[in-house]
C-alpha cells in the first residue's frame, strides 16, 4: 500500500540529488565547494554525506523550478517544508545561498535538510544553521544526524558517540570514527535517548570544548540518567576552544581518534574535573569547598564500591585520611530524585 508520505520522501531524495549536483558540478556551487574544501572536507566526504548547495540565482528559485518540472501538487510541496509561503500563498525556496546537509532517518531516507550560511555576512538575524520545519516525515525530537550509518558502526564498536554538530560528525567520520550522531540543533531529547538505548548499551558524549559544550554535557548526563539509567556513559572533554571538527582540522584525523580513545572518562570523573576547574587547590578554603562538592557528587552514586573508588582517589590525591572522608560522606543524606 502506498503511504501518503511517499511523495515527501521522493521529493527529498530528488532535492538532495539536485543540491549535491549544484554543489559539485556547477558554477553556482563553486564558492560553496571552495568553502567546504577550505574547511577540510574531502570530495569523498562531500559525496558520502551528499552535501549540497542551495544557490541564490537572480529571479530564479531552483527548487520551485524543479518542483514545477515534476508537476507536483501544491499541497504536497507545501508539506515538504522546503518552501516558505508568501502573503499570497505562493511558494518560495526556503533555503537560499546555504550549504545543504541532508538529514536522514534511521533507514537512510532523506527527511529534512539543514542549511548553513557560508559566512555571517553582517546579518545577525539570519541563523547560522537553518533546519527544515517539522513535517509529516520530520519530527526532530526523534531524529539523530547520521544514525543510519552510526548504528552499523555501533555493531562493531559497541558504542555510539553523541556530538554537537553536523560538521563534527562528518569530520570524525572522515577520521574513521563512524559512530558519531548529533541531535538536531539545540536540544537533546528523551525520545532520542530511547532510540539510542535500543541500538547500543554504551554512549560516549563528545561535545565542544567550550563552556557551552560543558554545560550541555551536564544537561545531557542528567537527562540520560533519568531516562536511561542502564545506559553506560563516557565523556570525552575536548581541549578548550576546540570542537571535534576543529580538532581534526588542527591536528589531523588520527590524532583526533587517539584523543577520543584516550580521554574517555566516566560521568563522575567528568563532574569532579568540572568542579575543580579554575580552583586553586593549594588554597585551603578552595580545597575544602571542592572536597565538599566532590563528596556531594560521590554521595549520589548508587554503588558502595564506586563510592569507595572515588573516596580512595580523593584521599590519595590530597593526602587525606580515608576514614575521615568516609565519616563525612555518611553525613550527606542522599538526595531523593
Ligand atoms: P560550524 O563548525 O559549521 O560553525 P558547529 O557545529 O561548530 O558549526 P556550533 O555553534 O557549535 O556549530 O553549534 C552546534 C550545533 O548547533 C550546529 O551544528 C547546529 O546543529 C546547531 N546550531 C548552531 N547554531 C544554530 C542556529 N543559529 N540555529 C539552529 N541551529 C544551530
Ligand atoms: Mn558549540
Ligand atoms: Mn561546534
Ligand atoms: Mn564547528
Amino acid at each position: 500500500p502506498a503511504s501518503p508520505n511517499r511523495p515527501l520522501y521522493e521529493f527529498h531524495t530528488q532535492t538532495a540529488e539536485l543540491y549535491h549536483h549544484l554543489l559539485v558540478n556547477t558554477a553556482a556551487g563553486q564558492g560553496a565547494l571552495k568553502y567546504l574544501l577550505d574547511r577540510g572536507m574531502t570530495r569523498e566526504l562531500i559525496d558520502q554525506f551528499q552535501l549540497g548547495f542551495a544557490p541564490a540565482v537572480a529571479d530564479q528559485e531552483v527548487l520551485v523550478n524543479f518542483a514545477k518540472e515534476q508537476g507536483l501538487e501544491y499541497d504536497t510541496l507545501r508539506s515538504t517544508g522546503l518552501f516558505r509561503l508568501d502573503q499570497d500563498g505562493q511558494l518560495h525556496d526556503r533555503f537560499v545561498d546555504r550549504v545543504m546537509y541532508p538529514i536522514k532517518n534511521e533507514r537512510g531516507q532523506v527527511i529534512a535538510f539543514s542549511g548553513r550560511l557560508l559566512q555571517a555576512k553582517g546579518n545577525e538575524q539570519a541563523p547560522k544553521y537553518l533546519n527544515s520545519p517539522e513535517t509529516p516525515i520530520f519530527n526532530k525530537r526523534f531524529v539523530l544526524f547520521n544514525l543510519d550509518e552510526a548504528k552499523k558502526a555501533a555493531r562493531q564498536t559497541g558504542q555510539l558517540t553523541l556530538m554537537e554538530g553536523f560538521m563534527d560528525v562528518i569530520s570524525a567520520y572522515g577520521a574513521g570514527l563512524k559512530t558519531g550522531i548529533a541531535s538536531m540543533g539545540t536540544s537533546f531529547t528523551s525520545e532520542q535517548i530511547q532510540i539510542i538505548q535500543r541500538l547500543t548499551s554504551q554512549l560516549v558524549i563528545c561535545y565542544d570544548g567550550d563552556s557551552a559544550g560543558q554545560n550541555a554535557i551536564r544537561r545531557a548526563l542528567q537527562l540520560l540518567r533519568s531516562t536511561a539509567p542502564d545506559l553506560s556513559l563516557q565523556v570525552v572533554q575536548m581541549p578548550a576552544g576546540l570542537d571535534p571538527d576543529e580538532y581534526v582540522q588542527a591536528n589531523g584525523g588520527a590524532a583526533f581518534v587517539r584523543y577520543y580513545e584516550q580521554h574517555q572518562v566516566d560521568p563522575v570523573a567528568f563532574e569532579l574535573a568540572y568542579l575543580r576547574q579554575g580552583l586553586n587547590l593549594n588554597n585551603q578554603s578552595e580545597l575544602l569547598s571542592y572536597l565538599e562538592a566532590a563528596l556531594q557528587v560521590i554521595a549520589q552514586l548508587q554503588q558502595p564500591m564506586a563510592q569507595g573508588v572515588y573516596l580512595n582517589q580523593l584521599a590519595s590525591e590530597f593526602n587525606l585520611d580515608l576514614g575521615t572522608l568516609q565519616a563525612q560522606l555518611q553525613q550527606i543524606k542522599p538526595v531523593v530524585t
